[in-house]
């Protein structure tokens, strides 16, 4: 039994070996192990909570390193299947000079993409507390059905879902189409994480609180807005607020929400005082706030997701003395 499942994508990164080039002057490349969800899992363990992932890669090389990349992280990978039929996902990624992030990727289809309703380990998901999921599974079938399936079965079992859309609008065939599968789980999620170019994207309003407002249903209770280096914004039906970020030497900015995703997660199992109480949950948000700093200070996502133990270093080094309950209850 795990506390938290997350489900969907796990792929190849392929990162150029110098940095700030393009794919095109890019002269040789390195694997690194990709995919939100995957990285979250293996965030969360580093911070001591058990986790799951389910999905789907190649029968191939990179299938096989995918899983023992999980595996030696500590995830559960027993909701993990082999497709026989496509490879494993790949993503060529390039953080060019003047700072934007260029894809290219190869999912044609990839396995991913194939992984179906009938492969979705539900004796898992009913076993656990929150389920965890993007909007990358859900652009085609069958893994958008396969997502639907474990959706289904996590509300039916009363587990808390979480959604980070992550959004990849390439791999949409427009806009129109990447706004619409996105917001069409929307209305089954009782956490939200985007950050605020994606909040833009989806409402087209440039205010936060008006855009936040535009998106809010019934079932929300905590929708989380992350700015950056500025840290994040936090809205519940009750109470909002912002907690700034730290101030570190980003060097790849790479797993960065998911870092922060996992923090936000640990901090709420365990905090359930954390969704009423705002000086618990600016805590909870501070918390996560230092796993997304953390992980920008080192390249890559899952090699860059700090320990439980490196976060409390690092609160103590930032505030010493600080006595915040999350300090106390979740990290100490
Ligand atoms: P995403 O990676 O999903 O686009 P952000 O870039 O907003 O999301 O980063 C997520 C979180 O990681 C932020 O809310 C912040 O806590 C932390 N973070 C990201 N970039 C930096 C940075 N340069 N310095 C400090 N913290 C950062």
């Amino acid at each position: 039994m795990v506390d938290v499942i997350t489900l969907g994508e796990l792929l190849i990164d392929f990162v150029p070996t110098v940095s700030g080039v393009t794919l095109i002057d890019a002269p040789a490349f390195k694997k690194a192990p990709g995919g939100a969800p995957a990285n979250v899992a293996a965030g969360l363990v580093k911070l001591g909570v058990s986790s799951a992932f389910l999905g789907k890669v190649g029968d191939d090389a990179f299938g096989l390193f995918l899983k023992a990349t999980l595996d030696q992280s500590g995830v559960d990978t027993r909701g993990l299947v082999f497709s026989q039929d496509a490879r494993t996902a790949l993503a060529f990624v390039s953080l060019r000079a003047d700072g934007e992030r260029e894809f290219m990727f190869y999912r044609h289809p990839s396995a991913d993409m194939l992984f179906s309703p009938e492969e979705v380990a539900v004796d898992l998901i009913r076993a656990a507390k929150i389920l965890h999921i993007g909007s990358i599974s859900l652009i085609s079938e069958p893994s958008r059905s396969a997502t639907l399936t474990a959706l289904k079965v996590a509300r039916q079992q009363g587990l808390l879902v979480s959604y980070d859309p992550n959004l990849r609008l390439m791999l949409w065939p427009d806009a129109p189409a990447a706004k619409k599968d996105v917001l069409s789980i929307w209305d089954q999620t009782h956490l939200v994480k985007v950050s605020v170019e994606e909040l833009f994207f989806l409402t087209g309003v440039e205010d936060l609180d008006r855009a936040v407002e535009a998106l809010w249903h019934d079932d929300l209770r905590l929708f989380v807005v992350t700015l950056g280096a500025d840290g994040c914004r936090y809205y519940t039906p009750r109470i909002k607020g912002q907690v700034q970020g730290f101030n570190v030497q980003a060097v790849d900015t790479t797993g960065a929400g998911d870092g922060f995703v996992a923090g936000l997660l640990m901090g709420l199992l365990n905090h359930p005082a954390a969704w009423h109480e705002d000086h618990v949950l600016r805590d909870v948000c501070r918390v996560a706030n230092a796993v997304g700093a953390l992980t920008t200070t080192q390249r890559g996502a899952i090699p860059a997701l700090p320990t439980k133990s490196q976060v409390e270093a690092f609160l103590q080094a930032a505030e010493p003395g600080y006595e915040g309950p999350t300090n106390k209850a979740s990290l100490g």
